[in-house]
């Protein structure tokens, strides 16, 4: 027999409640295997193709930080998240024409990986008086075709846009390659970690490396593990995605 959308609702949100008590334990332990605590590693829930409903039965849970990756699925979803309770990021591919359309809600922008992208969103947050806080992202794997700046020009773009005015870089962003081995993409991790210290290193006005996001579903206690304090997991959470 068919199971009524009510039912089907239920038993989504009853998997969300146990995905997110299981994922908060291995953050947990990760956190502690690094030498760290809980309250030291940041959760956020992927939320691309997730309903607001499901969304903000995770945030009744404890859940405290969302991220979009589209700028129009934001947009359509926006009124309907329960933000009274959690903080909503943007964490896809940003183009330079869709800044205008997220600066007033969002509290930090993950995807920044060129001079113009970093100007437009300055310029947008200093038309409404603000200060974006932005993550640098990396192409950790130098990936053709993949967004992200070049860890040997990470130095050279933090240069550059540690002194516009109305932009904070609070840390590094990257999405390593997928990978067969565990080691191998613990090798990528270990490498923007490499990259976070060195930079937590050096004095600069706009830049301080307080934020490592890194790690998704299938690897985020490895990121934990090699120095990540935020993890970025979508379908550990929700369930495998629905694109229709
Ligand atoms: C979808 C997405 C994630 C989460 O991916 P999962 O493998 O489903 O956990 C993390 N970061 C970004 C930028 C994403 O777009």
């Amino acid at each position: 027999m068919e199971r009524s959308s009510d039912e089907q609702l239920a038993e989504k949100l009853a998997a969300v409640s146990e995905n997110y008590k299981f994922i908060e334990e291995k953050i947990c332990e990760a956190a502690l295997r690094s030498g760290r605590t809980r309250e030291d590693i940041t959760f956020l829930a992927a939320t691309k193709t997730v309903e607001p409903q499901v969304i903000n039965h995770a945030i009744s849970l404890g859940l405290r930080y969302i991220g979009e990756n589209r700028v129009q699925e934001l947009l359509s979803k926006y009124e309907s998240y329960d933000l009274e309770r959690a903080d909503l990021q943007f964490i896809g591919h940003l183009q330079s024409n869709k800044v205008r359309q997220i600066i007033d809600k969002v509290s930090l922008i993950q995807s920044v990986d060129s001079v113009k992208l970093a100007n437009e969103v300055a310029r947008q947050a200093k038309l409404h008086s603000k200060t974006m806080d932005i993550l640098v992202e990396v192409n950790i794997g130098r990936e053709e075709n993949k967004s992200g700046v070049m860890p040997e020009q990470l130095d050279e773009l933090l240069g550059e846009i540690g002194t516009i005015d109305g932009i904070f870089v609070k840390g590094l962003m990257a999405i390593p390659p997928i990978c067969e081995k565990k080691s191998e993409i613990c090798g990528y991790f270990e490498n923007m970690h490499k990259l976070f210290i060195d930079i937590s290193g050096k004095k600069s006005d706009n830049v301080s490396m307080e934020i490592l996001s890194m790690g998704m579903s299938d690897d985020y206690r490895e990121a934990i593990l090699c120095g990540a304090n935020m993890v970025r997991v979508g379908s550990s959470l929700f369930g495998k995605r629905n694109y229709t």
